[in-house]
C-alpha cells in the first residue's frame, strides 16, 4: 500500500481559507446536506446550507460526498507494519503509520502501549515523545494509553498481553512513566480486583488521567467500587475476558448494568459477534458506546505467521494467538468498524460516526476536536458509502488537505 499524502502549505496555515461545498455534513442530530464548509486558520468558521461567495478562498468541491469530523481512534497499537512498542520506534515509522491512518480516516490516535517490562514501557513512551517534537505528529497525536501492566494475570482475561510482565499497580512507577510521557498518557486500562487497584485508580483520576476497567474479573462489587473511584471505561467490553464463565457472577453483568461506565467495542467482525454488539449498543446506548479498532501493527500487512511479543501470532482478517487460543489484536481500521456498527446494529451513520468521534474526543477530554462546528479544528474526513463500507475520499487536517484519493 503506498501513501500519497498531500499537504497544502503546512506552515503558516493561519490565515489560509478553505471552502468545502456541496457536500452532505453529519452531525449528530442529523445529516445537512448540499451544505458549505468554512475553514479559516485551521478552524471551523461556518457550517451553512446552500453556496456562498469566498473569493481567494482554496476550494474543495466535495461532489455530494458525506463530509464527518475526522475519526479518533482511542485503541491502536499500530499500523502497516509500525508496532508503536517497537523499542526502535523513529520519526520514520510514525510517520508512516500516521499517514496510512490519514488514508483510513483517522486524524486523531491515542498509541497503545501494552503490557511489558517496566524499562521497555519507560523506553517506549520515552522515543514517542521524542518523536512528538514534530509538529505535524503531534496534530494528530495528542497523547497515549497504556493497556496494562496492572492487568489480571490469569489466563483468558489476560487476553494476550505476557504473564510475566503482568504486575500489581504501583504510583511511583506509574509517576515515572508520566514522566517519561511528559504527561502524555491520557488514558490506562487497568483490572480493578487486584491488590492495590482501587487507591491507584483514585490517584489516577485525580491526576487526570482517564481510567478504563480492562483484562480484569472483577467482581461485580469491585467494579462499581472502581467506578465510585473514578473508573469511566470498560476497555474492549467483551473481549479480555476467559471463555468460560459464570452466567450470574462475571465482569460483564455490572460493566453493563452501571450507568456511569462508557464502553470501548471492536466492531471488527471477529471481536464480538452480532448478537453482542446489539446487545452491548442497547444497553449503553449511542452517548456511552465508543468504537475502538484496537489495531496492532499488522494491520494493512499480508496474511500469515509472524512473531510478535515473543508469540508466534496468525494474522487472517483478525490476529489470533493459537497458543492460549485466544485473539491478539485486530487488523480493521477503525472505519471498517464504523461500517460494521451500522450493518450490525441499524443505528445509522450519524450515530456510528458519533461513536467513532464527539464521544471519544469527549472521554478523554479533547474539546476542540469530533464534531463539524465553528470554533473546532477542521479535521475532516470526505467520503462515500459503497455496499455499506466507507471509502475515504480527502482528509483533511487542521485545515489541511492530508489524503486525498484522487490527488
Ligand atoms: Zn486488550
Amino acid at each position: 500500500m503506498t501513501v500519497e499524502t498531500n499537504p497544502i502549505n503546512m506552515k503558516g496555515s493561519d490565515s489560509r481559507l478553505l471552502i468545502i461545498r456541496n457536500g452532505q455534513v453529519i452531525t449528530p442530530t442529523g445529516i445537512l446536506k448540499n451544505a458549505t464548509v468554512v475553514v479559516r486558520s485551521g478552524k471551523v468558521d461556518s457550517v451553512t446550507q446552500g453556496n456562498i461567495e469566498l473569493p481567494g478562498a482554496i476550494e474543495i468541491n466535495a461532489g455530494g460526498n458525506f463530509i464527518a469530523p475526522g475519526l479518533i481512534d482511542i485503541q491502536i497499537n499500530g499500523f502497516l507494519g509500525v508496532d508503536f512498542s517497537d523499542q526502535n520506534l523513529n520519526i520514520q515509522d510514525l510517520r508512516k503509520a500516521t499517514k496510512a491512518l490519514w488514508q483510513n480516516g483517522v486524524t486523531t490516535f491515542l498509541p497503545t502501549i501494552i503490557t511489558n517490562d517496566f524499562e521497555n514501557l519507560k523506553r517506549s513512551f520515552s522515543l514517542l515523545t521524542r518523536i512528538l517534537d514534530d509538529e505535524e505528529l503531534r496534530m494528530s497525536v495528542p497523547g497515549f494509553h497504556l493497556e496494562g501492566p496492572y492487568i489480571s494475570p490469569v489466563q483468558g482475561y489476560r487476553g494476550a498481553h505476557l504473564e510475566k510482565y503482568v504486575r500489581l499497580p504501583n504510583w511511583n512507577e506509574f509517576v515515572e512513566l508520566q514522566e517519561a510521557a511528559k504527561n502524555r498518557i491520557k488514558l490506562i486500562t487497568v483490572a480493578p480486583e487486584v491488590d492495590g487497584a482501587i487507591p491507584f485508580i483514585k490517584k489516577c483520576v485525580e491526576s487526570g488521567v482517564v481510567v478504563a476497567l480492562g483484562h480484569h474479573n472483577g467482581s461485580s462489587d469491585i467494579i462499581h467500587q472502581a467506578v465510585d473511584a473514578g473508573a469511566s471505561l470498560s476497555t474492549h467490553l467483551g473481549n479480555g475476558c476467559a471463555n468460560l464463565i459464570n452466567r450470574h457472577e462475571n465482569p460483564l453483568w455490572p460493566q453493563l448494568a452501571d450507568n456511569r461506565l462508557s464502553i470501548s467495542i471492536i466492531a471488527d467482525g471477529f471481536h464480538l459477534n452480532q448478537d453482542q454488539l446489539q446487545c452491548f449498543y442497547k444497553m449503553k446506548g449511542v452517548n456511552k458506546t465508543i468504537l475502538v479498532s484496537d489495531a496492532l501493527d499488522l494491520a494493512g500487512l499480508p496474511p500469515g505467521e509472524y512473531i510478535r511479543m515473543e508469540r508466534v501470532v496468525v494474522l487472517s482478517e483478525v490476529v489470533k494467538y493459537p497458543a492460549e487460543n485466544v485473539l491478539a489484536g485486530a487488523a480493521s481500521p477503525l472505519s471498517t468498524c464504523v461500517s460494521n456498527m451500522m450493518k450490525f446494529t441499524n443505528c445509522g451513520l450519524e450515530k456510528a460516526i458519533q461513536m467513532s468521534t464527539t464521544n471519544p474526543a469527549s472521554l478523554i477530554g479533547i474539546s476542540d476536536i469530533g464534531e463539524i462546528n465553528p470554533g473546532k479544528r477542521a479535521n475532516l474526513i470526505l467520503f462515500t458509502l459503497e455496499d455499506e463500507r466507507i471509502l475515504i475520499q480527502k482528509t483533511i487536517l487542521d485545515g489541511m488537505e492530508v489524503y486525498s484519493r484522487n490527488p
